[in-house]
């Protein structure tokens, strides 16, 4: 099967995963609104990762801060002074370029780790030209904040400025000391948030890989200083394993570690989980020992201790922190892309199948009668197993054409109720991906689903 963006993007739509964000105002560009099947799908992927992360995690426990924070908090992470994007505009036709994706688009250069003069230098020497218009005639580099700010309360001057959080991970970090306290947690321990962030992205684009308002799970794992590189270790196979249990294949996988000259001042070890989308791999997971850089930042801007005393040695010490840091948005178009299959049949025919992992399907099964007359029964089906999981209910049109609707949708299972299941009290359950049938009592059908959903 041939996976394009534009397929993805059809589909996303036409079945309501993800629709353009304010359409009917002619849209606002990179902005997306997840659908009916979307937010399910979206909903499924965050309690995956809340289910494994969290729940079935021992060493962890959650978190929901707020998207507003003390503007301090900015000061102290670096996303004040440091979290910005080297620009330079188009003489020629106003468009502007982040700097770095000009090179690495031209010849795949990764300049992570230069200065703006070398990518200046860079582009100049190689006669790189503006992907619109052609041209080679660029103003010098500036750098960009990427953080949206905004004002609250009645006054709009410097005092009541704020910033939407370009990243979950700070509200960790400003409550370690009450997340500590409050669950008496012993080092090595974990804080993990879902949430949104925001950021003033120069060239969004890839449908929702790159979009300015998103959505992150983060969890920052607090160590003792030397045991940090093990933990890093450690994390990096738990998402690994946890990526490929909800379907992900290997091949479509792989992890980068940066290199000296790409890693941040602060990393002792990063490594990037890409995925092949299909416009090429992108940065999907990003898993990196932070040391002991953001609490110390946090103590030296607040001047309140947020050291760990380690009962068992009678030390103190700020801990060292492992963050594996995720987005929503990107892998759910891993997902999808993923799932995406258009399938030949035998007969000849083509099938359009999203072959989801059970948990993660927006819709779990869906209730076909055979015949409207069939109506009542049927409803009282759905209508019981929609306590337990997502149910869909279809009584228009042939069952085939029913059958590969649900298909389109990547529903696990059809459960087809015929005028024998008012004699029997029997229904055929219809598997997606084998096609296989069963015909089984209603009163299985609840246990029979929930036990092949289960993750
Ligand atoms: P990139 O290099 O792609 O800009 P990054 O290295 O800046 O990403 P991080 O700051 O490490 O990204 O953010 C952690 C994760 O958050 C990323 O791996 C990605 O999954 C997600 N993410 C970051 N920026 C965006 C965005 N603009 N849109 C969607 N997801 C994002």
């Amino acid at each position: 099967t041939e996976k394009t963006m534009d397929k993805l993007v059809a589909l996303c739509k036409g079945r309501g995963f993800i629709y353009p964000g304010s359409e009917i105002y002619g849209g606002l560009a990179n902005t997306w609104d997840f659908g009916p099947l979307g937010v399910e799908l979206k909903n499924n992927i965050k309690s995956a990762w809340r289910k494994k992360f969290i729940q079935e995690c021992k060493y962890n426990v959650g978190l929901d801060s707020a998207i507003l924070m003390n503007p301090q908090t900015w000061v102290a992470s670096g996303h004040i002074g440091g979290f910005s994007d080297p620009l330079m505009d188009c003489k020629a036709c106003k468009t502007r370029h982040r700097a770095d994706n000009l090179i690495e688009d031209f010849d795949g250069t990764n300049c992570a780790g230069w200065s703006n003069e070398q990518m200046m230098d860079y582009i100049r020497e190689k006669g790189i030209t503006c992907p619109n218009c052609g041209k080679a005639d660029f103003t010098d580099i500036r750098q960009f904040n990427l953080m949206f700010k905004t004002f609250q309360g009645v006054t709009e001057d410097s005092k009541s400025e704020l910033y939407l959080r370009p990243e979950t991970a700070q509200g960790i970090f400003v409550n370690f000391m009450n997340i500590q306290r409050t669950t008496r947690k012993k080092v090595p321990f974990g804080v993990a948030q879902v949430g949104k962030s925001f950021r003033n992205e120069i060239t969004p684009g890839n449908f929702i890989f790159r979009v300015r308002e998103f959505e992150q799970m983060e969890l920052e794992f607090f160590c003792k200083p030397g045991t940090d590189l093990d933990w890093f270790y450690f994390w990096k196979d738990y998402c690994k394993k946890w990526l490929l249990s909800l379907g992900i294949n290997e091949e479509n996988l792989r992890l980068r570690d940066h290199d000296q000259e790409e890693l941040c001042f602060y990393s002792k070890a990063t490594t990037d989980f890409e995925y092949l989308f299909p416009f090429g791999w992108g940065e999907l997971w990003g898993v990196a020992d932070r040391t002991d850089y953001d609490l110390t930042q946090h103590i030296k801007t607040s001047g309140q201790k947020m050291e760990y005393f380690d009962p068992e040695t009678n030390e103190k010490y700020v801990p060292y922190v492992i963050e594996p840091s995720l987005g929503v948005e990107r892998l759910f178009l891993a997902v999808i892309t993923e799932a995406y299959d258009e399938e030949q049949l035998e007969d000849g025919t083509t099938r359009n199948v999203m072959h989801f992992h059970p948990y993660l399907a927006p819709v779990k099964a869906a209730v076909l009668p055979l015949s409207k007359k069939l109506a009542d029964k049927a409803g009282e089906i759905a209508d019981e197993l929609s306590k337990y999981f997502c149910v869909d209910y279809d009584d228009a049109g042939a069952i085939g054409k029913r059958y590969r609707r649900q298909d389109e949708i990547g529903t696990p299972f059809c459960i087809t109720y015929d005028f024998d299941s008012v004699e029997d009290g029997c229904v055929t359950v219809r598997e997606r991906d084998s096609m296989k049938q069963e015909r089984m009592p209603i009163a299985d059908v609840k246990k029979y689903i929930e036990d092949r959903i289960a993750f």
